[in-house]
């Protein structure tokens, strides 16, 4: 091997994968739900879903995992479904976001120092990913932190995206649990903990706008 080709080996080792391929085996389960979506909604994405956002932001917003008419659909993070009209909706009026909100990925929406990503990339069953594609998804979403030079602040939108960065931020559950308007610091970052947006939680009064706003505005303040 020259050293050229032996230094871009290296590199291509080094280099974390933050977008799955189109095809990812990993996930049994989810492959076969993708290819029976594929069949039954030709013009639909499915297929894992890449973030959205410039990996030079300092915000990273972490989801649980793409919706069927949402993200699934469009191709482009809480873009299609209710979650995305209150999540686009919050990060306008805090200035992590600018244009309007169409539900359309060639909306012309443009995150503003803001990045959002899924804890599990392909949309599972039911809205519920089993414990070990959590686990083996976690991998991109590892990468995506690593590959965002200037992050300091992650929200995460639930307690499974909570868990889900956990461990690539070193920490414990004991020693940063789960909590609405939580912020837990983990080294350089701070962790900001905000019930997910779901027409579910809204709609049971789990999570108001009101409280929604409430975590922009606290990372807003401290990102200023
Ligand atoms: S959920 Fe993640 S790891 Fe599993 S198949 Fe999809 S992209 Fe691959």
């Amino acid at each position: 091997m020259t050293t050229s080709t032996s230094e871009a080996a290296r590199s291509s080792r080094q280099a974390p994968t933050v977008v799955p391929d189109r095809d990812c085996p990993l996930c049994p389960r989810l492959v076969t739900f993708r290819e029976a979506n594929r069949t039954r909604e030709p013009s639909w994405h499915n297929a894992p879903v890449a973030p959205f956002g410039d990996v030079k932001a300092r915000l990273l917003i972490v989801g649980l995992a793409p919706g069927m008419q949402g993200a699934n659909r469009t191709g482009r993070p809480f873009t299609g479904d209710y979650a995305g009209d209150l999540l686009y909706a919050t990060l306008i009026e805090y200035g992590f976001a600018k244009g309007t909100y169409q539900a359309r990925p060639d909306d012309g929406l443009k995150l503003v120092d803001c990045r959002i990503a899924n804890a599990v990339h392909c949309v599972p069953p039911q809205n519920k990913p089993l414990p070990a594609e959590i686990n083996t998804c976690r991998r991109f979403l590892a990468a995506n932190l690593e590959t965002m030079p200037n992050l300091r602040a992650i929200v995460a939108l639930g307690r499974i995206a909570h868990d889900t960065v956990l461990k690539p931020l070193g920490l414990k559950g004991a020693q940063a649990p789960f909590g609405h308007g939580a912020v837990h610091q983990a080294s350089a970052f701070k962790l900001y903990d905000s019930y997910h947006c779901s027409r579910y939680n809204t709609n049971t009064g789990v999570l108001t706008p009101d409280m929604f706003r409430g975590v922009f505005a606290k990372v807003k303040a401290d990102l200023d």
